[in-house]
């Protein structure tokens, strides 16, 4: 091999180098976050407006909380919209933020503007949960349209209790304010025994009898018994179907 060879061979072997290199770097980028792009459009409330600074925490929050949620369950939209709602209603009880899965690409967060402390604190102490729980009904399958889920309270508890346990694992604290001292597992008798067609506002949200969210509280301590009880994480639990869920939860 004469030297110019050598050199010619060198420099090719370089290059090959240098490109594999970018190649293999760029998939560890892309891989980290998955590279989905959020969107948001802000609506503002009939008492209260978002600010600059407002808009700029909640994209800044959602954005990270996104990438953190990729690396847990990756099979996300490639682009979700976000849609941004200020309430004036008292959210005090989720800390100041809720939300609704409309679609695996669509996701409405409601956030209050009378919370204590103002809009700022109510992003800072609810968001990312909202987040991770919304996000995971993506996941799942369990939204507003081309949900894949039969009808029935008994499986909207245990897809709303598996996000909200999803969620609390994540930022470290309880979805909701309220008592964790209820007879829960009464509660889950009771909706085992429901027809599929029971009214869900009254066993989701708040029934005549004064309880309130009787299948988010319900379905969250039926997800705590099956992890408990099969002894996997909450990732693992989320791919299982409603029926083994409860099974593992021992009914
Ligand atoms: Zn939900």
């Amino acid at each position: 091999m004469n030297t110019k060879t050598s050199k010619t061979l060198f420099l090719i072997i370089l290059i090959i180098s240098i490109a594999l290199y970018f190649f293999l770097f760029s998939k560890v980028v892309i891989t980290k976050d998955g590279n989905i792009k959020s969107n948001f459009v802000f609506i503002n409330s009939e008492q209260a407006s978002f600010t600059l600074k407002n808009k700029q925490s909640i994209k800044t929050i959602t954005k990270s909380t996104i990438s953190e949620m990729y690396l847990l369950m990756p099979e996300l939209a490639a682009e979700i919209n976000f849609n941004i709602r200020l309430v004036d209603r008292d959210l005090t009880n989720v800390y100041g933020v809720t939300g609704r899965a409309d679609r695996k690409d669509e996701i409405e967060i409601s956030i209050s503007s009378s919370y204590k402390g103002g809009i700022e604190q109510a992003v800072k102490d609810g968001l990312i949960g909202t987040v991770f729980h919304e996000l995971h009904h993506t996941v799942r399958g369990w939204t507003m349209y081309r949900n894949q889920f039969p009808q029935g309270i008994d499986t909207a508890a245990i897809n709303e209790g598996l996000a909200d346990v999803f969620a609390e694992i994540q930022v470290g604290r309880a979805m909701d304010k309220m008592s964790k001292n209820e007879d829960f597992a009464l509660w889950s008798k009771e909706i085992i025994s429901l027809p599929k067609n029971a009214d869900y506002n009254q066993w989701m949200n708040i029934h005549p009898d004064g309880r309130e969210a009787i299948g988010y509280r319900a379905g969250g301590y039926l997800v705590r018994a099956a992890l408990k009880n099969s002894g996997k994480d909450i990732v693992t639990l989320s791919y299982y179907s409603i029926k083994d869920i409860y099974q593992l939860a021992g009914y």
